[in-house]
């Protein structure tokens, strides 16, 4: 598919079916690599996008990029208009995830809150291995990160600039909060399991099934980018598929992402598979939830 680094898609332009503009590419394609080429030889210098985006070896800035829109398109004259990269900057601060499997809002249930104060605080640090910090608030960790739980506030903080910044995420909050609710005193057991070995495997089907197809359709053929992400996430590289992380989402609550890359023959493929004790610690709901949310995570490059 003739898609410029930039974005730009060659396939829906008359000049590249008259042949007046030859094809350009992604950063890491042979078709990006004779665009840039043609550059130097007709204009003296590739487009310095192509030529960043080659040297960064990533795909499509719009997509791959975290520094997108970066100078090389404010400043330039093509491709893009200011209104078109000023719209992209503002909304890519937009947090995801914020629709459950149905596409409504995620609406966090003020009973969660109230449960959660009413409930045994001692049993719930023992159960779901949290603390207490100094402060009297929940210390949950959350991948690398952690995340404070205020109980009188009924809101999230986490950790920005050196210092704790109320942070407002639906999914995350009622993930955290369920998870707060319900883990059990179980361990882990050990033993990976999928979506469909769960006693509850049947909810993952249909408008259900787990966030994974904007990861395949990323790094689908991206195992570097894959690995890289997973790493700025914590993952724990695992020797198993072509590339496989652990993470530690809750303290109970490990995720293992295999990705499997596509080539000619077979279609790229990543799955998700969890301990088998998860259903101690989590409602089914909030097992997708919390997949979607490290599934975005990865998405954006592992950053929070
Ligand atoms: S702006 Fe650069 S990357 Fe985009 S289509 Fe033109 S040459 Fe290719
Ligand atoms: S820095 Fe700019 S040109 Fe370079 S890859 Fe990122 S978005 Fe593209």
């Amino acid at each position: 598919m003739p898609t410029g680094a930039c974005g730009i898609n060659c396939d829906v332009c008359r000049l590249n079916l008259l042949g007046i503009c030859s094809t350009c590419g992604s950063g890491r394609s042979v078709d990006g690599k004779k665009k840039a080429a043609a550059q130097q030889r007709i204009l003296g210098a590739p487009c310095p996008i192509l030529a960043c985006s080659m040297d960064k070896a990533i795909d499509y800035c719009p997509r791959d990029c975290n520094s997108f829109p970066c100078d090389r398109f404010k400043n330039g004259p093509y491709p893009f208009s200011r209104g078109f990269l000023n719209m992209q900057a503002r909304r890519r601060t937009e947090t995801p995830s914020l629709k459950n499997p149905s596409g409504d809002e995620v609406d966090v249930p003020i009973e969660h809150w109230e449960g959660l104060l009413r409930r045994d605080q001692k049993i719930i640090c023992q159960n779901a291995l949290v603390v207490h910090d100094s402060l009297g608030f929940f210390l949950l960790p959350f991948l690398k990160e952690y995340i404070r739980v205020d109980l009188k506030e009924y809101c999230l903080y986490h950790q920005k600039h050196g210092g704790w910044e109320i942070f407002h995420n639906p999914l995350l909050e009622l993930v955290c909060l369920v998870y707060l609710l319900h883990a059990g005193p179980q361990g882990m057991s050990g033993r990976m399991a999928g979506p469909h070995e769960l006693k509850a495997g049947h909810f993952f089907k249909g408008p259900h099934e787990l966030k994974t197809q904007p990861l395949v359709e990323r790094y689908g053929f991206d195992i570097k980018g894959f690995k890289k992400a997973a790493e700025n996430l914590g993952g724990e590289a695992l020797d198993m598929a072509d590339a496989a992380y652990r993470f530690e989402a809750f303290p109970k609550i490990p995720l293992y992402y295999l990705l499997w890359e596509g080539d000619v023959e077979f279609q790229a493929r990543l799955s998700v598979l969890f301990d088998h004790s998860i259903e101690h610690h989590l409602t089914v709901d909030a097992i997708w939830g919390l997949v979607a949310l490290v599934s975005d995570l990865l998405l954006v490059g592992g950053h929070f």
